[in-house]
């Protein structure tokens, strides 16, 4: 049943395999320790310690106290909670919410629908390699805002954001702090008292652990209007009787992803950096999106010009090679990427990207791979391609103008 994937597996920004230890632990809790963790007989307090060790596991992963541990069922919820929740309980402060122009769509929906209640939403620009604008952010904050929230680095492209100068850029002004951290927690070092923020989310199936389940931190003493009211689990801040197979499975990923962060970030930055550079030297006109530096390490976005992203992304997984366009969420959707439009990118060159996002099982051999069949992809794309056929004629007539 675990028989290594046929394919070459290159969308981990989308979700990662889950680790044997992680799978090792849901299947014990499910078989083993089934009860309730609310209840208060022995058989649920065994399955409420078990919560209460993954609790301090992902604490420690980002720096907090295991009170300030919040699980949810994923990142999509956690920021659901922070917009709608954090906000409503501080609209004294200015019924404002910034976050910034390429957010993931569960912060972006989650906002326009505090639009619709009444709320003013700022989207804050970004530059064309996908960092935040720290002038346009300190300019949104000249009205009272309630909550800013700015993710920890983008899932699309890669970037990591200043979180911690936003961060500071808010509390002069009073307003409450949040970061998206789902792309970044298990690949680069995440500590909330470095960032300075007062709520963070993650999600358990981007590093290594179980699909729906993940946590919100809420800074001790940060204030939260619940989504869920029934079970007053949770402290009061999320109902529901607890998903505790899946919240082990996240303690082990988060064990696992703090003891092994800068291993793992090491070795897939050389897998990324190689990739990107047999690309570079392999295929013409391709450039990159996103930042060159501030960037994930599993990270890689480029835009193949001449050729449709959709055509490539089907071509490659003929092929066995496995990525995406964009973010998975958008995928399907014949709109260009909100992130790439925000860096500015004109629309065919947002409709000609590729995500690559490395993890844990690629080899250099699936680099090469890799490599070797995105170059036959492209070139059989641009052969058909009509933009292509009048780009070669308009140079042949430059090279020919220019010549003799
Ligand atoms: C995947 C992702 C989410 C959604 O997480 P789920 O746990 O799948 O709901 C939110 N934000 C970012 C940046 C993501 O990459």
């Amino acid at each position: 049943m675990t028989a290594a994937p046929h394919f070459i597996y290159m969308d981990h920004a989308a979700t990662t395999p889950v680790l044997p230890e992680v799978a090792d632990m849901v299947r014990a809790v499910t078989l083993e320790h089934w009860g309730n963790a609310s209840s208060v007989h022995g058989f649920g307090q065994q399955a409420r310690k078990l919560v209460e060790e993954a609790r301090v596991k992902v604490a420690a992963l980002i720096g907090a106290r295991p009170e300030e541990i919040v699980f949810t069922s994923g990142a999509t919820e956690s920021n659901n909670t922070v917009i709608k929740g954090a906000a409503e309980a501080l609209k004294a402060h200015g019924e404002r919410i910034v976050i910034t122009a390429i957010e993931h769509p569960c912060v972006m929906e989650a906002a326009r629908t505090m639009g619709k209640r009444g709320w003013h939403v700022t989207h804050v620009k970004v530059d064309g390699r996908a960092t935040v604008d720290l002038d346009h952010l300190r300019r949104s904050l000249a009205e009272k805002t309630a909550l800013v929230s700015v993710m920890l680095a983008n899932n699309e492209v890669g970037t990591i954001e200043p979180v911690a100068e936003a961060a500071r850029l808010a509390k002069e002004r009073g307003a409450a702090v949040h970061t998206d951290a789902t792309q970044a927690v298990g690949r680069i070092p995440v500590d909330v008292n470095a960032l300075g923020v007062d709520y963070l989310s993650l999600s358990a199936h981007k590093f290594h652990g179980p699909k729906g389940v993940g946590a919100l931190f809420v800074r001790r003493g940060a204030r939260l209007t619940p989504l869920l009211h029934g079970g007053e689990q949770e402290a009061g801040k999320r109902s529901g009787t607890l998903n505790v197979p899946g919240i082990a499975g996240l303690g082990v990923a988060a064990e696992l992803a703090r003891r092994d962060l800068d291993a793992r970030a090491t070795a897939v930055r050389a897998l990324r950096d190689r990739l990107e550079a047999g690309i570079t030297a392999r295929i013409p006109h391709c450039l990159l999106n996103g930042h060159p530096v501030e960037r994930l390490p599993n990270h890689l976005n480029m835009s193949f010009e001449f050729v449709e992203g959709e055509a490539m992304l089907l071509s490659l997984d003929m092929h066995g090679v496995v990525c995406s366009t964009g973010s998975a969420c958008s995928a399907g959707s014949l709109d260009p990427s909100h992130v790439l439009v925000a860096m500015g990118c004109a629309p065919a060159r947002a409709h000609s990207s590729l995500r690559f996002s490395l993890g844990l099982a690629n080899t250099a051999a699936d680099v090469d791979t890799v490599i070797e069949i995105l170059a036959g992809v492209v070139q059989r794309l641009r052969r058909m391609s009509p933009t292509y056929a009048d780009f070669q004629r308009k140079r042949g007539m430059e090279a020919a103008g220019a010549g003799v």
